[in-house]
């Protein structure tokens, strides 16, 4: 057994031997596009193991309803391990870069995943895209932008009811002090922040956030501008 299929099998006793096999192999494709394209800085997999898998895998028991978009994917974290994990939901990983898109596009061919879509697009214009705005059940992202920004790229992609779960480090209590007027605007209101700590001690919070109303037409605003001028 490789170290990568040791870390998943003691941090991760819910999975199966096939499970772990197929994130095995989702991350020796990673491991082959790295060598191509700027995937990820992490190269050795007892790294990726912990940092991109067990970390996505933290999202996976808030995961709700029947669709759950994944914005700013990158290489495919959370949404690829995710949607191996749950083939019963319908993922749409969303990114702007082509190459990346092309990236988890081949991937989620390769490995025959059948339940995820690869949008390329901002996040501020795909949800102005009928099939996509108040879609999903749930919306995730990692490491894309502060959470007053993040919010505006989330709530309109989600159904009324539906749940946002931020993957974020430290920084979060400081964002959330920010977010106040974002939660409010877009209707939105945090539920819980969930202190998590990965093997080796990196802290992570998870907050989770329920849209509570419908977005409001003028958001999101156009492209740039959530980042720039945060609400
Ligand atoms: N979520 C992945 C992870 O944690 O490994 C990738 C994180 S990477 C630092 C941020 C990604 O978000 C990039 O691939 C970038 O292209 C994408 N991104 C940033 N802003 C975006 C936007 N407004 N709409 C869509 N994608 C965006």
């Amino acid at each position: 057994m490789t170290a990568f299929q040791q870390i998943l099998k003691d941090y991760a006793p819910y999975l199966s031997a096939e499970q772990v096999g197929l994130l095995k192999e989702h991350w020796r494709l990673v491991e082959e596009g790295a060598k191509i394209m700027n995937l990820t800085a992490i190269r050795d997999e007892e790294a990726a193991a912990v940092k991109h898998y067990l970390d996505s895998l933290l999202v996976l028991p808030y995961l709700q309803g029947t669709s759950c978009l994944d914005i700013g994917s990158g290489a495919g974290f959370p949404g690829m391990p995710l949607a191996l994990l749950r083939p019963e939901i319908k993922f749409v990983l969303l990114d702007s870069t082509g190459k990346k898109c092309r990236f988890v596009s081949d991937c989620a061919h390769a490995l025959n995943l059948t339940n995820v879509t690869v949008y390329q697009g901002r996040a501020e214009e795909a949800a102005r895209q009928k099939q996509l705005r108040a879609a999903f059940d749930t919306v995730t992202a990692r490491a894309v932008a502060s959470l007053p920004t993040l919010l505006e790229y989330a709530l309109p992609f989600l159904k009324t009811g539906g749940l946002f779960i931020a993957m974020k480090g430290p920084a979060l209590q400081a964002e959330l002090a920010q977010s106040k007027d974002a939660l409010f605007e877009l209707k939105a209101q945090i539920e819980q922040v969930l202190p998590k700590e990965l093997p080796g001690g990196e802290r992570r919070l998870l907050a989770l956030i329920r849209k509570t109303g419908q977005t409001p037409q003028k958001y999101p605003r156009s492209v740039g501008k959530p980042e720039k001028m945060p609400l």
